[in-house]
């Protein structure tokens, strides 16, 4: 069969896939995405950040989610263990770094399916619901044999193939894998009070459990991250029963809770290839990282790699799969990547973790960010943005300085002057 050629082929239809179609699309490439349309069964959420929201609108499909995601204006951590050194509450607000919202919160089955939409849409993309069977990764060109039997070659190939990533194993890429004894469970639920648009995550010897809040100010979704054999037990429940459980968990918060129909347990692991790209071959999403659910990561740092990785394509447009480009991409993502997947694992780790000095520098950790203002700041706006933190801290330094410079002028004045 004949070999159909294309600037870009993206592996993976996930919601990272779909968003590097649509992005290559943007940027001007010529896109083949390989992977079967995502199944509508998928009951999480996603709190995507500022900055992924961006990357959203520029592709066009911000609009369609506004109206069915919920704005995250307050985000709370509650160390609701039982150990000799628990952190106090720290909460963060939006308004504080000058910024209406954090991120918007909405439901998978809404976002894939938006996503789905705008790349069957998009003229430049030629979507084939089929897997890829086969790699043939060459000197100049990347060839996937599909599942249909047709054959796709591209000057770069994106693997955006989810955690065990078929076309990372293809280019030779090792990752150290880790399993956590941790599973997520996670259901929606209905709730008295008004979440007023904040979430809340309850750090617990077991792993966060975590309440977001879901349009309508009376509903939130929940990962609970427990024991896998607890997870099991928990779903297993009556909704009366789980209901009380999540309540009694939200130390009644919310109020009344009653959980919704459908619930589903995610095994939780950690993976880390030890290099982002080779032999034409690029990784984003969870491609390039697993990690816990915790503090809203995942998908915003796909995000980040999808951007990263077409700024790079479009400045070696003549041949964006070039071992220059892929060093390029390798360099630019290994400190985003690194930093957040050691901070999430190292956060969970000291929560399951009983050594008293890892507990004591997550209690210090969070006990820091609660207290002292301008490193909250610092660390929201790292939250949201790599980089933007430092780059207000180096501001206000700046402004800082130059104030200084101003009391020093006004002081050194007079010996200069008129007397
Ligand atoms: C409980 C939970 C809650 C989360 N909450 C958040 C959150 O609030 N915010 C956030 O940013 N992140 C969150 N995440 C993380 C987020 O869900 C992931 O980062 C995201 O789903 C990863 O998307 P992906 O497209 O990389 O991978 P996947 O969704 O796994 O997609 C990979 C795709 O590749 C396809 N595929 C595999 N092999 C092939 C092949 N050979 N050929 C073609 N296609 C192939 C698969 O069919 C699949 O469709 C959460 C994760 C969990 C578990």
């Amino acid at each position: 069969m004949e070999t159909h050629e294309t600037d870009i082929l993206i592996a993976g239809s996930g919601p990272a896939g779909l968003v590097a179609a649509l992005g290559f699309a943007h940027a001007g490439f010529k896109i083949v995405l390989a992977g079967p349309t995502a199944p509508a069964t998928d009951r999480r959420t996603t709190a995507l950040m500022n900055p992924a929201l961006a990357a959203l609108d520029r592709v066009g499909v911000l609009d369609g989610l506004r109206g069915k995601a919920a704005p995250l204006k307050e985000m709370r951590i509650v160390d609701a263990t039982r150990r000799l050194i628990r952190s106090p509450t720290v909460t963060f607000r939006a308004s504080e770094i000058g910024e209406d919202q954090f991120g918007l919160n909405m439901p998978n089955a809404v976002l894939t399916p938006a996503l789905a939409e705008a790349v069957a849409a998009h003229p430049a993309i030629d979507w084939r619901k089929t897997m890829v069977s086969d790699w043939a990764l060459g000197a100049d060109r990347a060839t996937a044999t599909l599942a249909d039997g047709s054959a796709v070659s591209a000057m770069l190939a994106v693997a955006a193939d989810g955690r065990l990533s078929p076309a990372r194993e293809a280019a030779g890429i090792r990752a150290s894998a880790r399993t956590y004894p941790q599973a997520a469970l996670v259901l929606n639920f209905g709730h008295r009070r008004e979440h007023a648009f904040a979430s809340t995550e309850f750090h617990t010897e077991t792993g966060p459990f975590t309440q977001v809040p879901l349009p309508g100010g009376h509903r939130s979704s929940l990962v609970w991250v427990v024991r896998p054999e607890t997870a099991e037990v928990l779903s297993a429940l009556d909704d009366v029963a789980l209901s009380a459980r999540v309540e009694e968990q939200m130390q009644s918060m919310l109020g009344r809770v009653t959980v919704e129909p459908g619930r589903q347990v995610y095994p939780l692991s950690a993976a880390s290839p030890h290099r982002f790209a080779a032999k034409r071959v690029a990784l984003v999403g969870e491609a390039a990282h697993v990690f816990p659910p915790i503090g809203a990561q995942g998908l915003n740092l796909g995000i980040r790699d999808i951007e990263d990785l077409i700024d790079i394509a479009l400045k070696n447009r003549t041949d964006p799969g070039s071992a220059q480009a892929l060093a390029a991409y390798d360099f630019r993502r290994r400190p985003d990547i690194l930093a957040r997947s050691g901070a999430v694992n190292l956060l969970n780790m000291s929560l399951l973790s009983d050594f008293l000095p890892a507990q004591m520098a997550r209690g210090a950790g969070l006990a820091l960010l609660g207290g002292f203002s301008p490193l909250r700041g610092f660390f929201m706006r790292e939250g949201l943005r790599p980089g933007s933190g430092f780059a207000a801290l180096a501001g206000g330094l700046r402004e800082k300085v130059r104030r200084q410079d101003a009391v020093t002028d006004h002081i050194e004045e007079p010996r200069h002057g008129h007397h």
